[in-house]
């Protein structure tokens, strides 16, 4: 198998998210629904990302276009430390953000996240999405209910199908890691992408 390159790798990444995403858009939410998710609302970044390797070398490299190398580095071992083996219980009482999300509620690479972090599109309360996930003031109701747009969370999936199909063709494997995992293992160990596009991942970098 040839080597991607990380271009590469990123071009079939935003390539799939929009096309996925621009048919999901084509198809409007029924009038009188309105999302309450908005800017600092960040529930949902408390949660694990599943993404592809793609996903994963296009969000390092946004990533390294706004944060300094060595604070970033910081960032995501904290959280890879502080979340490995956890399951997703365990994770959501830890309430540890995701390494990328600001002091002030902001995805740091908004326009390159990951597919997953497009899905969540809440149409019930803010307050719902705090109480089912958890928020600074307590710890998550597991009997809290979110509804959800089901759209987006099917252009995810599209998008990761995508994905998954164009590293086939190129003769690569494309296994599914948890983003935090994946950030610390790509940054201590760039040559880890290689690994990873052979099918070799480490059990506690897969998605819980
Ligand atoms: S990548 Fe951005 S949107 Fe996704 S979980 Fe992290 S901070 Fe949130």
């Amino acid at each position: 198998m040839r080597r991607l390159s990380d271009a590469e790798l990123v071009a079939i990444a935003s390539s799939a998210m929009a096309t996925a995403f621009d048919q999901a858009a084509a198809s409007p939410s029924p009038p009188g629904e309105v999302s309450p998710c908005m800017l600092g609302c960040s529930s949902c970044c408390y949660l694990p990302v599943n993404v592809t390797v793609p996903e994963v070398v296009q969000a390092l490299g946004a990533a390294r276009t706004v944060i300094d190398p060595a604070q970033l580095g910081k960032r995501v071992e904290t959280a890879s430390a502080n979340t490995r083996g956890l399951d997703i219980s365990d994770r959501l009482r830890a309430r540890v953000a995701c390494p990328l999300l600001d002091g002030l509620g902001s995805c740091m690479i908004y326009t390159s996240r990951p597919a997953y972090c497009r899905a969540y599109n809440a149409r019930s309360s803010r307050d719902a999405c705090d109480r089912l996930i958890g928020s600074a003031a307590g710890l998550a109701d597991p009997n809290a209910v979110v509804v959800a747009d089901p759209a987006p969370f099917d252009a995810a999936l599209d998008a990761q199908a995508r994905i998954d199909q164009d590293l086939e063709r190129a003769g690569a494997r494309s296994p599914h890691l948890d983003l935090t995992h994946a950030l610390a293992l790509i940054i201590g160990d760039p040559a880890t992408v290689d690994d990873w596009l052979r099918g070799d991942v480490a059990e506690w970098a897969r998605p819980q």
